[in-house]
């Protein structure tokens, strides 16, 4: 049923001046004719388009000039009206109203005709940067002009059918991706689940079609329980005369959706998700909403851990409400929302609420309410300078915190997601260019190809035309060189497409090093039997292709053995760590100063005459020389925060700071450093002697590959 004129006017004769509703209605006549002949694709005429866009924000009651705007918002677009014709008939305000909402249609159909096939698989298309660009330049000029935008945007989703699959998928993951959460953002939940909803339905037709089935199947089930929960709650407010307005409806289905996903991400069953249900209850004042909480709960068990209290700690979008999730009959949970009906206005309609028409208003239109400090700030800001780079990346971040913003040296926008890597951005911008990346220049500075992109910086990678093919070390998450699965995967491939007797090479120097530096003698086919590879030339390849990694290897090399847990927490007795005797945890032990035993090492216990036990490394020579077998004695290693000491040489090129580099690297690991020598030697290298405190194996074995990063470094070893 198509919406007409006498729609509208209805709506905003209700709130505005009636000289105010006249001249929407003359707007509407000036658009109806403006657009005369025009069709829409669904082949409506097309005047029905800016009417609904129009009715949408009359629903929420904003100013006179808003609505007019929205009933103009494509006569500049598609028709032969000049700006100067708007201005006369309209005035300034909403001619800038109409040009703002002009200038974003432009953008978006940039981004509607981009070509399917050159989509990366990423969060978000390339171009969504450029579009939140402007709509925030253009929201902090006026945010009527993103409200207009954002209703016009809902209508366009509410009738997509008509266009072709193609420009449907692009549109709603722009929607998803940019719209929705701008609506959410500003508070307008109203828009914004229904935006998620419409363009969920789009890109994920299988799911949206599971959740419908769910919740068919479950209707009158589902309806009695509603009717139950919320007669239950009504028969118990008005016992308690608390004025209360309560509903209940099954959940939006995008946020069922969300809920299925973080549901798979646990290993838990998608058809164990009971809790589609929210009920909403309304009151008068914030006293009656904690009085309506403790009724909830002396009604219904509270799940713990899932109660939030907005009213106390608003959201940042100024939404305010208690939550609370409770086993209702039958064992279902649902959820509870509380809050006044001033609260729920500002759920509803967020930044749009504090724009509403107040009557008899006196430029009126424009007060912000004290408490909106976030658009705000947004808006002092432009005032200081218009549509700066500051503010722009301030906004960026706020809207979407997971999310960096860079340039490459052409001036592109690419989006990442927050604490990727040059090498990460060069994969992203071509596989190629990821595998030949050498280095990397950020806003001209030569950086480490690990320093996380900052938002605005302009990153150029350096190729090596000699060199081909990344590195390995960029496959260890521990040395942070890759943060996207996508560019993990490029080098991933890349290595498993190498030959495989240069994987066995490769993974033949990798493990020797490793051995060497974990300071183990141990021969290859004991390593692979270890590991459970059925050759060496298999645990190699694995070790070369990236398969694997070493990091993954040194705590099984280093204790084939798990330790067991203590039976209670072992005693402090000073430096020494927890090592269990016989399964014991509380007998008196002190570690080998002659081969300092790190938790995960092999150990053999050796009882002393005056002074305990003393752990050694199985390993450990002077074991030989300690005949008396009848002395030794199982130990093994128990769970202790106490740090375990152990010796590294770090072999380097003398320059200056190198030492400040090696200290920054081992706080970074929150480690300690007991003791350090330095060696020099003659051709201008020197050997650094740590004994560093380490939580154990694995932590080792990080810190000596971090180590290894450092620059002039030539080579690390444990030494002890
Ligand atoms: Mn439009």
């Amino acid at each position: 049923m198509a919406a007409t004129l006498a729609d509208l006017l209805e709506k905003t004769e209700a709130y505005l001046p009636t000289e105010k509703a006249a001249r929407v209605e003359e707007a509407y006549r000036f658009a109806e004719q403006a657009h005369d002949g025009q069709v829409r694709k669904s082949g409506s005429p097309y005047i029905q388009h800016p009417l609904e866009v129009a009715l949408l924000l009359a629903e929420i009651r904003l100013d006179s000039h808003t609505i007019i705007g929205a009933l103009l918002h494509d006569v500049l677009e598609d028709c032969p009206v000049a700006p100067g014709d708007l201005e006369r008939r309209f005035g300034l305000d909403v001619l800038k109203l109409v040009e703002g909402v002009t200038k974003l249609t432009k953008l978006e159909d940039q981004t509607t005709q981009t070509d399917l096939g050159s989509w990366d698989g990423g969060k978000a298309p390339l171009l969504h940067a450029a579009s939140l660009r402007k709509m925030l330049v253009a929201m902090a000029e006026d945010v009527r002009v993103i409200l207009i935008k954002l209703a016009d945007r809902l209508h366009n989703m509410r009738t997509i059918r008509a266009l072709p699959p193609r420009k449907r998928l692009v549109i709603s993951r722009e929607t998803l991706d940019v719209y929705a959460p701008l609506s959410n953002r500003l508070g307008i939940g109203n828009f914004g689940w229904q935006l998620e909803d419409l363009a969920f339905r789009c890109l994920h037709q299988e799911q949206y079609r599971e959740i419908s089935r769910l919740l068919a199947a479950s209707r009158s089930h589902r309806e009695t329980f509603i009717h139950q929960v919320v007669q239950t709650l009504r028969k118990e407010t008005r016992g308690a005369r608390i004025k209360a307005d309560i509903s209940g409806r099954p959940k939006h289905f995008y946020s069922i959706y969300q809920k299925m996903q973080r549901y798979a991400a646990q290993g838990r069953d998608f058809h164990k998700i009971y809790d589609l249900f929210g009920f909403r209850v309304l009151v008068d004042d914030i006293a009656d909403c904690y009085s309506v909480l403790g009724t909830v709960h002396s009604l219904w068990r509270p799940i713990p851990g899932e109660f939030d209290d907005y009213i106390a700690n608003p959201r940042e979008n100024m939404y305010q409400s208690l939550h609370t999730v409770v086993m209702g009959p039958g064992s279902q949970p649902f959820e509870v929302q509380i809050r006044t009906s001033r609260m729920h206005e500002v759920a509803e309609y967020g930044v749009a609420a504090h724009f509403r028409y107040k009557e008899g208003g006196h430029g009126g239109d424009h007060r912000f309410d004290e408490q909106m400090s976030w658009m705000r700030q947004l808006l002092e800001w432009n005032q200081d300078e218009p549509g700066t780079e500051q503010f722009i990346e301030s906004v960026k971040t706020d809207i979407f915190p997971d999310q960096v913003f860079v340039y490459t040296p052409k001036g592109q926008v690419r989006e990442l997601p927050m604490g990727a890597t040059p090498i990460d951005f060069a994969y992203r911008i071509h596989t190629e260019l990821g595998h030949g990346c050498r280095g990397a220049k950020i806003n001209g500075k030569l950086v480490a190809l690990d320093r996380p992109l900052r938002n605005g910086d302009t990153v150029e990678i350096l190729v090596s035309k000699t060199e081909k093919g990344p590195s390995l070390d960029w496959l260890n998450a521990d040395l942070g060189f890759v943060k996207t699965a996508n560019a993990r995967d490029k080098i991933r491939a890349w290595f498993r497409r190498r030959a495989r007797a240069e994987n066995i090479a490769q993974g033949r120097v990798l493990l020797e090093k490793e051995l060497r530096r974990l300071h183990i003698g141990i021969a290859d086919e004991g390593v692979a039997a270890l590991l459970g590879y059925e050759s060496t030339d298999d645990l190699l390849a694995a070790l070369g292709s990236g398969a694997t990694s070493t990091l993954q290897l040194a705590p099984k090399l280093l204790a084939d053995a798990v330790p067991a847990p203590p039976l209670e927490a072992p005693p402090d007795t000073g430096a020494l760590p927890a090592v269990m005797v016989n399964g014991m945890p509380n007998m008196l032990t002190r570690l080998g100063q002659c081969c300092h035993p790190l938790a995960g090492d092999p150990i053999v216990g050796f009882v002393t005459r005056a002074r305990g036990v003393t752990v050694h490394r199985e390993s450990c020579r002077s074991l030989h020389h300690l005949t008396e077998a009848e002395r030794r004695i199982a130990v093994s290693w128990g769970v202790t925060t106490r740090p375990y000491p152990a010796k590294v040489a770090i072999e380097a090129w003398d320059r200056l700071g190198l030492l400040r580099d090696i200290t920054t690297v081992l706080s970074s690991e929150n480690v300690n450093i007991a003791a350090v020598r330095s060696t020099h030697h003659k051709r201008g290298t020197v050997v650094e002697l740590l004994t560093v405190e380490t939580n154990g194996a694995t932590q080792l074995s990080r810190i000596l590959s971090r180590l290894e990063q450092v620059k002039a470094v030539i080579r690390v070893t444990r030494t002890g």
